[in-house]
Order: C-alpha cells, then sequence, then structure tokens
C-alpha cells in the first residue's frame, strides 16, 4: 500500500518566530502513523532552523525550489548542495507559480528533478492545467506532457521515488477544488503515463498528490480517492492546528 504524504508549501509566508512557534507547536502533535509523511515546504531563510526544531519528530522539512547546478555564478540562487547540507530532505520542483512567474520550464523541472535525485533530495514535482486548457480539453494531455518531459531520463527506481503533485492552475489560492472524482480521473491518468514510462510495479508506487484549495474540510473525500496518495496544501498549511488536521487525515 501506498503512504499518504501531506505536504505544506507556505510559498512566501511567515517570518522566523512564526515558522518556528508552528515547529513547536506542530512536531510532537503529529499522530505515530509510519503510513502518513508529513512535510513542510518552506521559505530558505527558515530551513536551518525547521531542521533543527524538527530532528527526532515525525515533520519533514523541504524546500520550494533550488537550482540544478551544484555551485557558481549563479547570483540569488540556492543549489541541491546547500539544500543537502542543511539536512532538507525533499524540494518542490516547477510549481505553477515557478512556471508562470520566475519562466520555468518544462526543461528547467527537468534538470531541477535530475539534480534532486544526485543529491539525494527527493522532488515533489508538480503539474496542472490553466482554466483555458480544461476548457479546451487539454487537462490530460498537457499532464501528460508535463510528466513526460519532467521526469525524462530518470532511472525507473527514481520515477518509484518522485513524487508528483497534481495541482489545477485554477483550483490554488481560489477556493475552487477540483471535484474528488475530476481530481482522481487526472491522478489515474498521470499513474497510467508513468506506467507507460516505466512499468505497471513502478506506476503502484509513485505517490500522486492533489493540490488547489485543500483544507480539513474537503480531505477526507479527496483522500478516499484510488489515485490520490496526499495532498499539497498552501492557505490550509500555515496554521499549525489546521495542519495537524491535515495530517490526521492522511
Ligand atoms: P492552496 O492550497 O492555497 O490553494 O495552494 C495550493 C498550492 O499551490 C500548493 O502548492
Amino acid at each position: 500500500m501506498r503512504k499518504k504524504v501531506i505536504a505544506g508549501n507556505w510559498k512566501m509566508n511567515k517570518v522566523l518566530t512564526e515558522a518556528e512557534q508552528f515547529a513547536d507547536n506542530v512536531t510532537d502533535k503529529l499522530p505515530n502513523d509510519d503510513n502518513v509523511e508529513a512535510i513542510v515546504c518552506a521559505p530558505f531563510p527558515f530551513l536551518p532552523s525547521l531542521v533543527e526544531k524538527t530532528k527526532g519528530s515525525r515533520l519533514q522539512v523541504g524546500a520550494q525550489n533550488m537550482h540544478f547546478e551544484d555551485s557558481g555564478a549563479f547570483t540569488g540562487e540556492v543549489s541541491p548542495v546547500m539544500l543537502k547540507d542543511l539536512g532538507v530532505t525533499y524540494v518542490v520542483i516547477g510549481h505553477s507559480e515557478r512556471r508562470e512567474h520566475f519562466a520555468e520550464t518544462d526543461q528547467t523541472v527537468n534538470k531541477k528533478v535530475h539534480a534532486a535525485f544526485n543529491h539525494g533530495l527527493t522532488p515533489i514535482v508538480c503539474v496542472g492545467e490553466s482554466l483555458e486548457q480544461r476548457e479546451a480539453n487539454q487537462t490530460m494531455n498537457h499532464t501528460e506532457q508535463q510528466i513526460k518531459k519532467g521526469l525524462e531520463g530518470l532511472r525507473h527506481d527514481q520515477v518509484a521515488d518522485t513524487i508528483i503533485a497534481y495541482e489545477p492552475i485554477w483550483a490554488i489560492g481560489t477556493g475552487k477544488t477540483a471535484s474528488s472524482a475530476d481530481a482522481n480521473e487526472v491522478c489515474a491518468h498521470i499513474r497510467n503515463v508513468v506506467k507507460e514510462m516505466t512499468s505497471g510495479d513502478i506506476a503502484e508506487q509513485v505517490v500522486i498528490q492533489y493540490g488547489g484549495s485543500v483544507k480539513p474540510a474537503n480531505i477526507d473525500e479527496l483522500l478516499t480517492q484510488s489515485d490520490i496518495d496526499g495532498a499539497l496544501v498552501g492557505g490550509a498549511s500555515l496554521e499549525a492546528e489546521s495542519f495537524q488536521q491535515l495530517v490526521e487525515a492522511g
């Protein structure tokens, strides 16, 4: 059975004291359940402190982005070597906000995914369609292309270890959640694409999350679906109590 992975994506929110308070409130309250993984993906400046505060707890720490090179003349960037050195274990790659505002492409996503595995980080790779694409019936084709290009060249065992987050852009921060059946249909399609790229065994192992206005009130229904293995949560992951409820649902 695939484990459930509940990841918070704080985006560009909080200051250090708030991040630390969150960790203090959450770390010893998370359910002691090996089938649920709890991750918080935080802004870079909070990572060292969060890694320290969550040591020995069930809460894992992730970054929200990184560069694909190890080091060099890339002013303002953060490398996978730096993240690994801090004790970070996960990294979000190719979030739609990065694709939209920071010109990320399937090609840069692919380089970053390879870099993550080369440095022992687990990538959470985001895919998803815009409203126009959904209305033009391009959802399946678009997500398929994003998966094929984003995961190109990975070994099968690396594909198995990749976390995929299906986040329809029109459902992010809008309060509009995809219906659990619609979300599951796309997640099942993604699993099928992974099967074509690898094998049935690998496709059964890969964790596929749904993201887009997930909150304690709607997570249960999403997680009952056959191909939804967790959630990538923005707004509702900011408060300790709500994050804890999301993990408890896992
Ligand atoms: P919301 O949960 O705020 O809609 O954000 C979803 C998201 O983008 C998580 O990466």
